[in-house]
């Protein structure tokens, strides 16, 4: 029988369990390797340490899959059975809401059935939605697909995310109108967090005015085989530069946030990647960084201060703004 040369690749919280999966692949004669590189979902496979080891295979171990990819991988995903003890007294904080929507990650996506059934003996009405792409099943949130939460906004009174820390319900929350209950099993924690939505909206508020006169624009994009968005890079880059000013595509696997504010020509970042980064990491920038939407939204900004500057009649330093007004930057 040949020997099948095999790289394994976790995520940060299952690298503790590296050796033991490598040690029992090698009793069955495999030829192992294990992936050192950080990780952040299956949207971010070591495909290209897969080949130039000359590997046959990928195991890529606690996430579903993500998209099909030409590279033999084999996806391990992780469940857990998180204690179900906080439900009970999670009633009290949604006593005033009938219809409930439920998402998860996928660790517990086996448990959300359960759960269903629990708020539906005490009375509730409950919706599990469909995620958008993604996301695998129904009721999963991914940091970049809340579809689950967003298709039931407007059947739901409250949403309940069930799982562990924040990073998954943040999306999801920025993403619905109605109350958010994050229920955290394993830090014995149970709270609404919609004053997040506030916090966010003010910073994305600060983002784009920030960026109003802005020249020069650098336009993330990321190599991970789920996060590579070419075509959107180049798109953006002809609309920013269509507008009269530079737009450059900066390239990256991993985005090092220390080597990006080093290019201190650029005033502003653009996120074509993880769309979680221009959410979670602005503040590890000392420039602007935007998501799509930010974009244009900066861009069409421009314009119309551009259109009021050339009715007025002033001159600007960036296309129809003028700096001794700084009463105009008030959009
Ligand atoms: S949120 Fe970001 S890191 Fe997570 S799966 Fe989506 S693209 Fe990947």
């Amino acid at each position: 029988m040949s020997i099948v040369r095999i790289l394994l690749q976790f995520p940060e919280g299952l690298k503790q369990k590296a050796l033991e999966h490598a040690k029992a692949l090698e009793k069955k004669g495999d030829e192992v390797f294990i992936s050192a590189s950080p990780t952040f979902g299956a949207c971010d496979l070591a495909i290209d340490e897969a080949k130039n080891l000359g590997a046959d295979k990928l195991i890529h171990f606690g996430h579903a899959e993500f998209h099909h990819v030409d590279f033999d991988v084999e996806y391990i995903e992780y469940r857990i059975d998180a204690p179900l003890t906080l439900l009970e007294p999670s009633l009290q904080h949604i006593s005033n809401y009938k219809r409930i929507g439920l998402v998860t990650t996928i660790q517990h996506v086996h448990q959300l059935d359960g759960i269903k059934e629990f708020y539906e003996k005490n009375g509730k009405d409950v919706f599990i939605g469909k995620p958008y792409g993604f996301a695998k099943a129904k009721g999963q949130i991914l940091g970049c697909d809340i579809g689950s939460a967003a298709s039931i906004d407007k059947d739901v009174d409250v949403h309940i995310y069930f799982g562990g820390g924040l990073f998954h319900p943040l999306g999801a929350l920025l993403s619905t109108t109605k109350p958010f209950l994050a229920i955290e099993p394993f830090d014995n924690k149970i709270e609404f967090i919609d004053r997040m939505r506030e916090t966010y909206r003010k910073r994305r508020n600060g983002k784009i005015l920030a960026s109003l006169d802005a020249k020069n624009f650098g336009i993330l994009l990321s190599t991970k085989n789920g996060q590579h968005n070419m075509q959107l890079a180049k798109l953006l880059k002809s609309k920013i530069e269509a507008q009269g000013f530079n737009a450059e595509i900066l390239i990256a696997n991993t985005f090092d946030f220390e080597s990006i504010n080093n290019m201190m020509e650029f005033d502003v970042f653009v996120n074509t990647a993880c769309p979680r980064i221009s959410i979670d990491d602005t503040d590890r920038l000392r420039k602007p960084l935007l998501s799509t939407n930010e974009i244009m939204d900066v861009l069409r900004m421009k314009s119309e201060l551009q259109k009021l500057n050339n009715v007025s009649g002033k001159s600007s330093a960036i296309h129809g703004w003028d700096e001794s007004e700084p009463q105009n930057k008030k959009v």
